[in-house]
């Protein structure tokens, strides 16, 4: 057998069903992985939590009384509360915060027999692209240490990458597991807003935040989301109120016929030339499947950048008025009174972006400027998802790509934050809209260091089914999700 830390979620959901592995082999497998990871993409594990989770499932394995995912190991983004492991979001507000329960995907996966190993590292909630804004230090790339894993859902990103874990977490309001998901090359799936409950999501921007599975491939992200979705009205009432559905039984159908749109506002200027040429052989792929494609157009892309800088920032200044000092997390030492204690402990427990954040989600929100902004703000999304449902009627779904580039370099656009904004502009449109949309690794960029490529779909509402069925008909025919940066020699040296 190959070494553990190869094997997908579904590999190993059969190794520890036909008992050639065991529950406690494999958690501390990865642990001892994890004991060594060089990459900053743990901020938590503890040996103790995990093990005995592990033993508790090789328990319920030797009984035969198996959940679908019993003693697969799985991390959590730190976004997620835990009663097992601290909760920080990426933020110093939340230094050592442990939480009195575990958010509902969390505990949907316990249930479905998931081991946990740890929590995982991520722009300080959730706010960023590159995982550089974490206040406890940024992930590396695991096939370049001086890139970025993307952002937020980095730390995820990358510890599936690097196999110190087969699957992991994530949280998606603007693009945050589809482009960490591109820059490490591996699969990550943001489902239909609702699809997965909020509830024990550290919130920021609630009317987008969307969790969802990031792993090896797309079967595995299909086993996975089946056991993190479902209704949770009394806790989340903005949670869809579906069956739960078996993702994994709609992976074997043929894509003949299949119309895929081609959105002429996905291709402009300024897509860079390498992941223009990977999306062209990916469209070769799946044409040879039968699949057709169809131009349209979403004519409102380049507006989901200011609509999306808006609408988050003022949901998040609203969000994060709970940070007080009092409830929850850091209070400052030394205070006056109590507006001061407020005030220094917001200063002191809050990085730089996420204060930007606040501020200019507070300005956008204030008397005088809410009509101009805000609500012309949520205007503009309307109409955003008004050109997918016109696309959708020409199209089943959609293609482009994750992001204009490969992983840029860390520190790269320090200087200038906006750049990283503008580099949202493919990911946002489908989480204004509330769409389905998931990233699947299609191509290498050509250089010393060699970078993934990740190619964006993008389905209507509640067919993530459709989505996952064409990447793992794509998956079937390309080698591009099995690329390892632990065997092309990136790792070497400096990470390993
Ligand atoms: N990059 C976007 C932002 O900074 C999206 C982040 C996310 O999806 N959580 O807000």
């Amino acid at each position: 057998m190959s070494d553990i830390h190869n094997l997908s979620v579904a590999e190993l959901s059969t190794a520890l069903r036909n008992k050639s592995l065991g529950a406690v082999e494999i958690a501390q497998h990865f642990l001892n992985r994890i004991a060594q990871d060089k990459l900053g993409s743990f901020l938590s594990y503890s040996p103790e939590v995990t093990l005995k989770a592990a033993k508790a499932s090789q328990e319920r394995i030797n009984q035969n009384q198996l959940a679908p995912l019993e003693g697969v190991p799985i991390a959590h983004k730190d976004v997620f509360v835990t009663k097992d492991f601290p909760s920080t979001a990426g933020s110093k507000m939340l230094v050592n915060y442990k939480s009195s329960f575990d958010a509902t995907i969390v505990s949907k996966l316990a249930l479905a027999g998931c081991v946990p190993l740890g929590k995982l590292n991520c722009d300080e909630f959730a706010m960023g692209s590159s995982n550089e804004n974490s206040a406890f230090g940024p992930v590396l790339n695991p096939w370049d240490s001086k890139a970025v894993p993307g952002g937020s859902s980095g730390g995820s990103a990358a510890a599936v990458s690097a196999q110190l874990t087969p699957a992991a977490t994530g949280t998606d309001t603007g693009g945050s597991i589809r482009q960490p998901a591109s820059f490490c090359g591996i699969t990550g799936i943001k489902p239909t807003y609702g699809r997965a409950s909020r509830y024990g999501m550290i919130a920021y921007a609630s009317s987008l935040d969307q969790a969802g599975p990031m792993a090896k491939d797309a079967m595995d992200c299909a086993l996975l989301l089946g056991a993190m979705c479902g209704p949770d009205l009394d806790r989340d009432s903005t949670s869809l109120d579906l069956p739960l559905e078996d993702f994994t039984a709609h992976l074997n159908q043929s894509i003949k016929g299949l119309r895929i749109g081609l959105p002429n506002e996905f291709f402009g200027e300024g897509l860079d030339g390498q992941v223009r040429l990977a999306l062209e052989q990916a469209q070769s792929v799946l044409t040879d499947l039968g699949a057709q494609f169809v131009p349209i157009s979403l004519p409102k892309t380049e507006l989901s950048i200011p609509v999306y800088y808006i609408i988050a920032p003022a949901e998040a200044s609203s969000n994060l008025s709970r940070f007080d000092g009092v409830r929850y997390g850091h209070r400052a030492k030394e205070y006056s009174d109590l507006m001061e204690m407020y005030k220094k402990s917001r200063a002191e427990g809050f990085g730089a972006e996420v204060k930007k954040r606040i501020m200019t989600g507070a300005y956008v929100l204030s008397h005088g400027y809410y009509d101009a902004y805000y609500l012309q703000a949520q205007k503009i999304r309307r109409m955003i998802a008004e050109d997918f449902k016109l696309a959708f009627s020409k199209c089943d779904l959609i293609m482009g790509p994750v992001a204009p580039s490969t992983a840029w370099g860390l520190g790269e656009k320090t200087a200038d934050p906006l750049s990283s904004y503008l580099a949202d502009i493919f990911t946002l449109p489908a989480s204004l809209a509330g769409l389905p949309a998931m990233s699947v690794p299609c191509g290498m960029s050509k250089a010393a260091k060699p970078l993934p490529i990740g190619m964006q779909l993008i389905g209507n509402y509640v067919q993530e089914s459709k989505l996952l069925n064409v990447a793992h008909q794509y998956q079937l025919q390309t080698q591009w999700h099995k690329m390892s940066p632990l065997t092309s020699g990136n790792m070497s040296g400096d990470l390993e």
